[in-house]
Formats: C-alpha cells, sequence, structure tokens
C-alpha cells in the first residue's frame, strides 16, 4: 500500500460512512477523522458505491441460461429470468 498522506486506514473510511449516512454535518464529520471537509467529501463520493454498509441492488443485464435472452439481474448468481424461472 502507498502510504501517502491522503491514505484512509479502513476504519476511516468505516467512520465516515456511518456519520455520512446518519448526516452529521460535514464539519463535524472532518474534525473527527482529523481531515479536510473537502477531502471527506471527495472520499464519500467513492465510498458510498462501493464500501457502503448496504449497497444498493444495481441491476445488470445477464443472459438467461435457459432461453439465451438478456435481462436485468440483481446479483451474479442471478442467470435464469423471471419468464424461465415462472415456466419451471
Ligand atoms: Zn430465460
Amino acid at each position: 500500500m502507498a502510504g501517502n498522506g491522503n491514505a484512509w486506514p479502513k476504519t476511516d473510511a468505516i467512520l465516515l460512512t456511518n456519520l455520512a449516512t446518519m448526516g452529521v454535518d460535514w464539519s463535524i464529520i472532518a474534525r473527527a477523522i482529523g481531515k479536510t471537509v473537502g477531502q471527506c467529501k471527495a472520499k464519500w463520493e467513492r465510498v458510498k458505491y462501493y464500501d457502503a454498509p448496504q449497497p444498493e441492488i444495481i441491476y445488470t443485464e445477464r443472459r438467461c441460461l435457459a432461453c439465451g435472452s438478456s435481462f436485468q439481474s440483481e446479483w451474479i448468481g442471478n442467470r435464469v429470468c423471471k419468464t424461465c424461472k415462472t415456466s419451471w
């Protein structure tokens, strides 16, 4: 790991996620973590998509293993479209 000044220990990233999710003021978050408001906001823009405790379901187009048509799958293990599921 590169040890530059912008490094975010996992614990700080978790703290940021918790505080930002609760809607705590950015100036308070920045003081709690010991970074600037700008650094905290920039980090949050990244972690909220990848490290958030309860990530949103992101639908991805996948090909159905049964009929071969593409459909919106909410996770990688879902490989059969709704039409085929209900017909089984
Ligand atoms: Zn299908």
